[in-house]
């Protein structure tokens, strides 16, 4: 079993990336080993340039997006953690793919649609080919396992055609088709001052999210000025149906946890969020706390996180470097090592 996966570099990391992916990916890893199969994490900076960044925040938010990996449990000793902008074989393998794929194929991808809006003739190309650049990613490694969210589902599709298409016009079982992956159910964390809106980066409100670098005053302090209601918790989520406020701050609670909804209610039924909230600050604050701790010491030294990740694409263009040159052999391009 070998699984690959890939997140876009970001930067101002909060409460929502924590919980809602990068914790999925350390839940993953553990799992992954489990089973005795191999795990490669890539911060997808390539992936990064569809849409204008300007150099200094793509090369930083790739350094902050490695070092919360790192401080929330990525190994990069038992994994392989790497930026994919240093594994050349990624865009390499990418071009060859593209002689694959169809225009129809991507001309049917909804979050292209989704992301280029009404200004499709100012996309830029790679915004339009991303996917072809995704399947790459997962093919360069004969990745068997692909965790795959609700929006990604059509991406990988598309990956297994251009696999079977390959393997069918060259006459070889070359890719290996990869598979999904359900990972346990990520949490949608939710604003703490509007539940109707997903807590991000992009809101304004400093007080609706929680920051992985928040001191651990500011993070009580937003959890116990976060927006609730003056009812009591009842004993069963089912209690919480019209309660957005308390079922996102009881979700929060159970996913900090490890538990569930249920099992928290029925610890805190009957009480109000007099109660409920100093508990949640304390639980945020002992368990983002030393995740920030060990994150601000690793951002300490950018250039030591920098050196961590090139040992990972080492290991990574070492296992990429002969699946390519197997590739363009069979497309009959001239290698002669
Ligand atoms: P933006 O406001 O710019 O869209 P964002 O806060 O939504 O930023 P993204 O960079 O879009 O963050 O997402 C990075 C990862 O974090 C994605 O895997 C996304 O699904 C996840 N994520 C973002 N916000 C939340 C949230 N509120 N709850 C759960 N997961 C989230
Ligand atoms: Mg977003």
């Amino acid at each position: 079993m070998r699984v690959v996966s890939g997140i876009k570099p970001t930067g101002n990391l909060h409460l929502g990336n924590y919980l809602g992916a990068i914790r999925q990916w350390v839940v993953m890893q553990d799992d992954v080993a489990a089973k005795g199969g191999e795990s490669l994490f890539f911060i997808a900076d390539l992936h990064g340039l569809t849409e204008w960044i300007a150099p200094e925040e793509l090369a930083g938010h790739t350094i902050e997006m490695a070092a919360a990996l790192i401080a929330a449990g990525i190994d990069p000793a038992r994994s392989i953690l790497f930026n994919q902008a240093r594994v050349p074989q990624h865009s390499e393998l990418s071009w060859l793919l593209n002689n694959v794929a169809r225009v129809g194929w991507l001309n049917r991808m909804t979050q292209f649609k989704d992301k280029a809006g009404k200004n499709r003739e100012g996309a830029s190309v790679g915004l339009y080919d991303y996917p072809v650049l995704m399947a790459a990613d997962v093919l360069l490694y004969n990745a068997t396992h692909v965790p795959v969210g609700e929006d990604q589902k059509q991406h990988l599709e598309l990956t297994r055609d251009i696999a079977t298409k390959f393997n069918q016009d060259y006459r070889r079982e070359l890719f290996v088709l990869p598979e999904p992956m359900v990972s346990t159910e990520a949490p949608r964390v939710m604003s703490l001052r509007d539940p109707g809106a997903k807590m991000s980066k992009s809101n304004p409100s400093e007080q609706a999210r929680v920051n992985l670098i928040d001191d651990d005053d500011t993070i009580a302090a937003k959890f116990r000025k976060a927006k609730s209601d003056a009812d009591v918790l009842p004993d069963s989520v089912a209690g919480l149906a019209d309660r957005p406020e308390a079922r996102n701050l009881v979700t929060i609670y159970a996913a900090l946890s490890g538990s569930t909804p249920d099992a928290v209610l029925a610890e805190f039924a009957g009480q109000g969020f007099g109660a409920f909230k100093p508990a949640l600050a304390d639980l945020a604050v002992a368990t983002l706390g030393p995740i920030r701790d060990r994150m601000l010491r690793l951002l300490d030294d950018r250039a030591e996180v920098g050196r961590l990740l090139e040992a990972g694409a080492e290991r990574a263009r070492a296992l990429a470097a002969p699946l390519l040159l197997d590739v363009q052999r069979t497309m009959g391009l001239q290698v002669s090592t």
